[in-house]
């Protein structure tokens, strides 16, 4: 049996995984959860599968759910914030943290995590893109794995498992596209409603307005740059509206290999916690002669500016992606409270990108203060608009 922890537990990833652990029989406990505030979902989680450790947001739930714990007769262990993030990334026995927090804010908990020699699913791809060699430098110092629980990457994994990293010649990233690929709206105009209605998968606030920005192919661009240590230059997107391609990859002798299913993100969690071995099968099997066509287009880099700005910001490198990723995690934040336009997130991403001069560091707390900062300037941009 497999002792695991979820940070963000009662997001969307974290629903799924545990969805899908409970579907599975005795082969993984989970021995540590935590929540940002959604109190009453790490309830029903709590009485299903009695971890040892949780850890909320604020300390007020803390106290609340510690209360509860004790009326119930659980032995559950509550802690709050950062301290009790890094708790159930370290907790002593589990052999695998999965990462599903939203945000920058993951960075340290996986940091822990990696220095605890936890073998690590990851989905928090915001802290690949702040400072993700730093990460893998870790990883292998430290002899974990890292493996992917995004999409797409866990496509690209699968192609190059038992490959030659020198026969890559390089890496097509799919993408859906998002709600507005073929739309001809002006980006003035898309709601947050629009915005929020992604064509094929189901997914989280900030990453489903990533998607429709196609912000969220270019954090994947420098993820998968990351993960697999890839130039960003032989990374290529892709559009391909039907999902069943996850990613593909394509060789020296010219052979393209591509991972397929229906899209599911049980598929590629069960995947990171089963590796190397693979499971039963617990979503619908691909009938491709009932989908029967499988499209393909080049992405349009004019109208989705932030692919753009993603692949200018992971050329340059250093802490300029931590910079990007920030930004944008605010730009998001004010458009789904519906305090600017659509169009503004770009504009807003750009500005920031611009005014920071990109350092080479081997010290973390550079792209903290990087991340920290274009935040400040993000939100100084905002409020004169608002
Ligand atoms: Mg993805």
């Amino acid at each position: 049996m497999k002792n695991i922890s979820i940070l963000g537990s009662t997001g969307s990833i974290g629903v799924q995984t545990l969805d899908f652990i409970s579907k599975t029989k005795n082969e993984f406990k989970v021995c540590g959860l935590s929540a940002g505030s959604n109190i009453d979902l790490l309830k029903e989680q709590i009485s299903k599968f009695k971890p040892l450790i949780v850890s909320i947001n604020s300390q007020e739930d803390s106290k609340i759910l510690k209360k509860w714990c004790i009326n119930k007769k659980y032995k559950t262990k509550v802690y709050f914030g950062k301290e009790g993030l890094n708790k159930v990334a370290t907790i002593k026995t589990a052999s695998m943290v999965l990462s599903s927090v939203v945000g920058a804010i993951g960075l340290e908990p996986l940091l822990c995590a990696i220095e605890a020699k936890k073998n690590i699913a990851i989905a928090n791809k915001e802290s690949l893109v702040m400072a993700g060699q730093l990460i893998m430098k870790k990883a292998k110092e430290n002899g974990v794995s890292v493996l992917p629980v995004d999409s797409e990457h866990s496509a690209i994994f699968q192609c190059i498992v038992k490959e030659n990293k020198k026969s890559i010649k390089r890496i097509l990233l799919t993408a859906s596209g998002g709600p507005f690929y073929k739309s001809t709206k002006n980006f003035k105009d898309i709601t947050v409603a629009d915005a929020l209605a992604h064509p094929t998968w189901k997914m989280g606030k900030k990453i489903t307005i990533d998607s429709a920005t196609l912000m969220n192919k270019g954090l994947e661009a420098i993820e998968a740059s990351v993960l697999f240590d890839i130039p960003i230059d032989k990374i290529d997107i892709l559009i391909h509206p039907q999902s069943v391609v996850h990613s593909m990859v394509e060789f020296n002798d010219g052979c393209v290999m591509a991972q397929m299913s229906n899209p599911n993100m049980t598929l590629p969690i069960q995947y990171a916690l089963s590796y190397p071995d693979r499971k039963n099968c617990y979503i619908k099997r691909l009938n491709l002669a009932e989908i029967s066509k499988l499209e393909f287009f080049s992405p349009n880099f004019k109208k989705f500016k932030c692919l753009q700005i993603a692949y200018n910001c992971a050329k340059i490198g250093g802490t300029m992606p931590a910079v990007m990723s920030g930004a944008n995690e605010i730009a998001v934040k004010y458009f789904l409270a519906g305090k600017i336009k659509f169009d503004m997130i770009p504009k807003i991403v750009e500005i920031v990108v611009k005014e920071h001069k990109s350092i080479k560091s081997k010290n973390i707390s550079n792209y903290i203060k990087a991340d920290l900062w274009a935040r400040q300037q993000a939100e100084k941009i905002v409020k004169n608009l608002i």
